[in-house]
């Protein structure tokens, strides 16, 4: 992967222009307003911004779950749709997206039924995922008999036996606890690493999306607009000790924490010259 500025130079992902309006029984809601940006092949981009900006709605419209109002979504060069093959996405609500019906394998081997695979790869891929979360043994319990952590880590895996090109990711570890969240971020990253997806992970939690991208999105209050891109310019090795204690991390917890401030208060970016932004202005 070539980079230029800590990004990739061909976008894989293009959001240009993105407005959605919720309209029905006598309500209308502006979600989102105006929408641009880009991620590229292989970038892991975090898009954070307070509760009901719209992080969700963006997320269901690049997912092709949800149909924009004006602007468009872009993967590989093809406009957005419908849900892309190469795409899959873990929500929040992790408990409502596996079925309880099913035992832990079949959960994860059902998107890959879907995609047409045969038996015996589909049997490799379950268990290289189940293996990859850390829940090799768990194939045959059901999803109720896991605990929360346990339960994310599943459709993670399911995700991942999906074999994506793009991962998208809607505040995946808000509900379960701090430990339990501080591994699954280090297991996203490693994931990120060692199979080159391209990752746009949603969070309203700053010190994750500083943690976890190279690139941060600061979105603004609803109706939503890009405040600030932030290129995160910490060392590809990063762990929960030493990282979140740097010198460095802090000053980009403080910048993007500004901007998130900034963007409540429906203000300006907040402007520093010190900062490294990206586009570089
Ligand atoms: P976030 O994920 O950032 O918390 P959402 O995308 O869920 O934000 O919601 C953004 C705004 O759109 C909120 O004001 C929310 O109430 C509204 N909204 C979300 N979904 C719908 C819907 N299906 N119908 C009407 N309004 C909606
Ligand atoms: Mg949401």
């Amino acid at each position: 992967m070539s980079l230029v500025e800590g990004r990739s130079v061909d976008p894989l992902l293009t959001v240009s222009g993105l407005r959605k309006v919720y309209e029905g029984a006598g309500r209308r809601v502006e979600a989102v307003r105006d929408l641009s940006f880009t991620v590229g092949a292989g970038e892991f981009v975090c898009l954070v911004g307070p509760s009901g900006c719209g992080k969700t709605t963006l997320l269901k419209c690049v997912g092709g779950l949800l149909r924009p109002t004006a602007g468009e979504v872009r993967l590989g060069g093809g406009p957005v749709t419908a849900p892309p093959p190469g795409m899959a996405v873990v929500f929040q609500e992790y408990g409502r997206s596996l079925f309880p019906w099913m035992r832990v394998g079949r959960n994860v081997e059902l998107p890959l039924r879907q995609k047409g695979l045969g038996g015996e790869r589909r049997r490799e891929l379950v268990a290289d995922a189940l293996g990859s979360v850390g829940l090799a043994d768990a194939a045959d319990a059901y999803p109720w008999q896991l605990s929360g952590g346990m339960q994310q880590r599943v459709a993670i895996a399911r995700a991942l036996a999906y074999e994506p090109d793009v991962l998208l990711m809607d505040e995946p570890f808000a509900a379960v606890d701090a430990q339990t969240r501080a591994d699954l971020e280090d297991l996203v990253r490693g994931l990120w690493r060692e199979r080159g997806v391209t990752v746009l992970f949603v969070t309203h939690d700053i010190d994750e999306a500083v943690y976890l991208g190279q690139r941060v999105i600061v979105l603004s209050s609803s109706p939503t607009v890009v405040q600030e891109e932030l290129a995160v310019d910490l060392p590809v090795e990063r762990d929960q000790l030493h990282t979140r204690v740097a010198p460095r991390f802090a000053e980009l917890r403080t910048r993007v924490y500004e901007q998130v401030q900034a963007a409540k208060r429906g203000a300006a970016p907040v402007e520093d010259a010190g900062a490294r932004t990206y586009p570089p202005r």
